[in-house]
């Protein structure tokens, strides 16, 4: 199996976060698989395009990069089944959907990162998440050293959210993602900068739309190193909302289905003052403040601590707590963003 000692991960996340992993590992079969379980580490870390995750220290954990890659498509009268390796590129992926008239992710398209690492977080944007197209998830499991299916179903797939960052993180690896696209497509447009294409709109106009709107509000991470989206959107009660609604009345919201209601992060860190923001290497992107820049040379621990600062200053003026959505890697695995940087 192809592996390296002390090396330097900078070209393997997007934050351009220099750290050294101490063995990274990059397995293409089950047989290689089974060979890492064996090994039984302490602490690892599946790293799939690093376009989700913080270095924090300057060395990282044992690092497994699965690079299967592959697709294969298959079809019924009503739907059409694609089977995608976990190393595939996830826009390239959405792009072969598209030009193959398999419709339903056109609206994921540009997300930074591969396949594989999409149903661990749940990946969605302008009104479509990945999970309401999977149909189940191999995984293989390093306890029991065999791959085992989960359903949809079984995946818990919530906002951002799904059994793979919860009870099996660091328990394996996703191989393989299994989509089920209903030959019947209804497209989504309810997102403002859709909701403006000209009807009868197919997926391609959808494509390149969110390609464009994408392009024109989030930095290239080529060319200004970042990881996307840094911030969940805060859910808060309605109870708060309010409160919070007479004091800002031109807040955005998004009310849920179980009653609570959706914040914009990003509208939130701009109203703290933040948008633009910039100390020593890291800063606040100008356009968009969701998302956290590397501007040069930072270490994990710079955007650490600018993210300490964002939360803070948004605590401050509204009293809501901002989660991160970007994964925090130390040199003992992942952790909590709140247990780093403290001090
Ligand atoms: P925006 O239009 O400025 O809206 C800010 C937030 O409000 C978004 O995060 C979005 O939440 C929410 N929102 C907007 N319209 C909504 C609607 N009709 N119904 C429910 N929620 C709505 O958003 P933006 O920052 O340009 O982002 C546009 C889309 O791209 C969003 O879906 C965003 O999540 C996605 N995006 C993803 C990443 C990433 O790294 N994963 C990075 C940037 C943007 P949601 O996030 O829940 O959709």
């Amino acid at each position: 199996m192809k592996k390296h000692l002390q090396f330097s991960v900078k070209a393997l996340n997007s934050f351009n976060i220099q750290a050294i992993a101490p063995k990274i590992f990059f397995p293409t079969s089950l047989v290689e698989l089974t060979e890492l379980a064996n090994k039984h580490f302490t602490h690892f870390y599946v790293l799939g395009e690093g376009s989700n995750t913080l270095f924090c220290d300057e060395k990282t954990p044992v690092l497994i990069k699965p690079s299967f890659k592959g697709i294969e498509l298959t079809e019924d009268n009503d739907s059409f089944y694609v089977k995608v390796a976990c190393a595939e590129n996830w826009h390239d992926f959405v792009e072969y959907c598209v030009n193959k008239k398999i419709y339903g992710i056109e609206n994921l398209a540009l997300i930074p990162g591969s396949a594989g690492a999409a149903p661990v977080q749940n990946v969605g944007a302008y009104g479509v998440e990945v999970g309401d197209f999977i149909d189940k998830v191999s995984w293989f499991d390093f306890s029991q050293q065999a791959l085992v299916n989960y359903s949809n179903a079984q995946c818990k797939f919530s906002y951002r959210d799904s059994i793979f960052k919860q009870k099996l993180n660091g328990r394996g690896v996703i191989t393989h993602v299994y989509f089920k696209f209903p030959k019947i497509w209804h497209p989504i447009i309810s997102y403002q900068g859709l909701s403006c294409l000209p009807p009868p709109v197919s997926a391609q106009d959808i494509m390149q739309k969110v390609i464009q709107l994408r392009q024109e509000k989030l930095p290239d991470p080529k060319v200004l190193a970042n990881a996307g989206s840094f911030f969940k959107n805060p859910m808060v009660t309605n109870a708060c909302f309010k409160a919070l609604q007479q004091k800002y009345p031109a807040m955005p919201f998004y009310p849920q289905s179980n009653g609570n209601v959706k914040l914009a992060a990003g509208w939130l860190i701009e109203q703290a003052g933040l948008k633009g923001f910039k100390e020593g290497d890291v800063g606040v992107h100008e356009k968009q403040a969701l998302v956290l820049i590397n501007y040069a040379d930072a270490l994990g621990q710079d955007i650490v601590k600018l993210a300490k600062h964002v939360q803070q200053q948004v605590m401050k003026q509204f009293n809501v707590q901002l989660q991160a959505e970007v994964r925090f890697i130390t040199q003992q695995g992942e952790v909590d963003s709140a247990s780093v940087g403290k001090g």
